[in-house]
C-alpha cells in the first residue's frame, strides 16, 4: 500500500488558523473567510470585535425571537380556534 499523495497532506497541514474563529485559511489569505478578521494581524481589529459581538448577539436575538413569535403564532392560533368555534360546543 502506498501512502497517498503527500502533496494533499502538506496542503492540509499548510493553514492559516484564524486568530479569533479558528477557521483554516489558506496561508495566502489575508482575511478569514469565516470571519473576515485580518489575518495579517495579531489580534482583530475593533470593527470586527464590533461585528462579531453583534454576530454572536444576533443570534441570541434570533432565538430568542423565533421562540417569543412561535408562542404568539400559538396564542393567536388557539384565540382564533376559540373566536370561530360556535357558540354552546365545549
Ligand atoms: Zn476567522
Amino acid at each position: 500500500m502506498k501512502e497517498p499523495s503527500r502533496k494533499a497532506a502538506s496542503q492540509i497541514i499548510e493553514v492559516k488558523l484564524c486568530p479569533y474563529c479558528h477557521f483554516p485559511n489558506k496561508p495566502k489569505d489575508t482575511y478569514c473567510k469565516y470571519c473576515e478578521t485580518p489575518l495579517v494581524e495579531a489580534k482583530p481589529g475593533l470593527t470586527q470585535l464590533i461585528k462579531n459581538f453583534l454576530k454572536d448577539r444576533q443570534e441570541l436575538i434570533t432565538n430568542h425571537l423565533s421562540i417569543f413569535l412561535g408562542l404568539l403564532f400559538v396564542g393567536i392560533a388557539l384565540y382564533l380556534l376559540f373566536k370561530n368555534s360556535p357558540p354552546g360546543l365545549p
